[in-house]
């Protein structure tokens, strides 16, 4: 039986959020809304060196101001988005690949009231809530690793090119942005589900060849994912059609199975500590990681809940959010207040916020309590529409 036990720290805004004041009010409209999207996009193109920015993929570009220097080191520099346009993106963005988003419409909090992430020290500590957490996304790695970017990211890259948006922040761990647009710097919040990270020699290795793994220790559950997968279940993109098959899918790439048997699951053992052996690492006959091991466990390369940002990444948001000129959220409600800090961040220093999300935004008074009455979209936009119907047609329209 599964341990219970109170989660140690709550969901952020779970609750309903109220829904919002449309900025400007003819943003009630998906022609509305692209007008006061280019409208707020526009004063970073004309400030943009447009044409020698978009071909440049080196590091340096020669065309943009000097970024003052940082004594941080990143894997995803933010530096070259000053005087731009810096994107916030959320799991809305990545709702029209196919994977849920937590509260839109169709979102994991909206459908599955009882849905709880897995936390930070419930995975460090507790060998059966591993089990659950790698039986589930096990099941759930297919239709992630199937899912591809969309028009919203395509639209990112376009808008990179073009020298209106310097650099992207994502809460997304789907790892579609850097996919889609590799010569925009994209910072990942959260991490992000491609590799694991041994918790104990910090080696990385890619999550694919782990799911190989995870498919020779657990037969009877690689049968039951190939019956799942004939079936249907997770190849459509309906939620509802996979609730029916008896599935449920969230936005971290995990899968739920009513009356699932985790505790039989297996996982492997960092090969690396293994081989060392300097750490006590105890496998069973089969190779999968056995409890009374002192280390060696993976974990995806994911920020959990209950766990810290790294520091040089926190410093690496905020240095692209003081670079930037002003702020776009897409398909974020901000619930997360790692992502909400950057917003309110931006607006003390009195950036223009934009917000593109379908449904109410935690705290969106905050970004737009003193929106000037001839507002139409420079200082403020809020729009309630889908990103992959309205960006590309930004794009179409700033590109003329
Ligand atoms: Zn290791």
């Amino acid at each position: 039986m599964p341990p219970v036990r109170a989660p140690l720290l709550r969901i952020p805004y779970t609750d309903p959020l109220p829904a919002p004041t449309l900025i400007p009010p003819s943003a009630n409209t998906v022609a509305g809304a692209v007008s006061a999207l280019v409208e707020f996009l526009a004063p970073t193109l004309s400030s943009s060196s447009s044409s020698s920015s978009s071909s440049s993929s080196s590091r340096s570009s020669a065309s943009t101001t000097p970024t003052p220097p940082s004594t941080i080191s990143t894997p995803t520099t933010t530096a070259n988005g000053r005087g731009k346009t810096l994107l916030l993106t959320g799991a809305g963005i990545s709702v029209a690949s196919g994977l849920a988003d937590y509260r839109g419409t169709a979102g994991t909090y909206t459908l599955n009231k009882t849905y709880r992430p897995i936390y930070y020290h419930e995975f460090c500590v507790n060998h059966q809530a591993r089990k659950r957490y790698w039986a589930r996304s096990f099941l759930g790695w297919t239709t992630l690793e199937r899912a591809r970017p969309n028009a919203a990211h395509e639209a990112v890259r376009r808008l990179g090119e073009m020298g209106v948006v310097g650099s992207v922040i994502t809460q997304n761990v789907d790892s579609f942005h850097p996919t889609s647009h590799p010569d925009l710097p994209t910072l990942e919040l959260h991490g992000y589900l491609r590799t694991l990270t041994c918790l104990t020699c910090h080696t990385a290795y890619p999550r694919s060849a782990f799911q190989s793994d995870l498919s020779r220790l657990n037969p009877s559950w690689t049968a039951f994912l190939h019956s799942m997968l004939a079936s249907g279940a997770l190849a459509t993109e309906n939620l509802s059609e996979r609730r029916a098959k008896g599935l449920k899918t969230n936005p971290d790439g995990d899968v739920d199975v009513p009356g699932a048997e985790y505790s039989t699951f297996k996982y492997p053992a960092c090969p690396t500590c293994l081989a060392a052996g300097k750490t006590k690492v105890e496998v069973d006959k089969d190779g999968a990681w056995a409890s009374g091991s002192e280390g060696g466990i993976l974990k995806p390369s994911v920020v959990m809940f209950g766990e810290s940002i790294p520091a040089d990444r926190k410093i690496a948001a905020e240095t692209a959010v003081d670079a930037a000129d002003r702020v776009l959220v897409v398909g974020s409600s901000l619930a997360t207040y790692s992502a909400w800090r950057l917003a309110k961040r931006a607006k003390d220093l009195g950036k223009p916020i934009g917000i593109l999300n379908i449904g109410g935004v935690r705290g969106e008074d905050t970004f737009f309590a003193d929106v000037p009455a001839h507002n139409a979209g420079r200082e403020a936009v809020r729009c309630s529409v889908s990103a992959d119907e309205v960006l590309p047609e930004v794009v179409r329209v700033l590109g003329r």
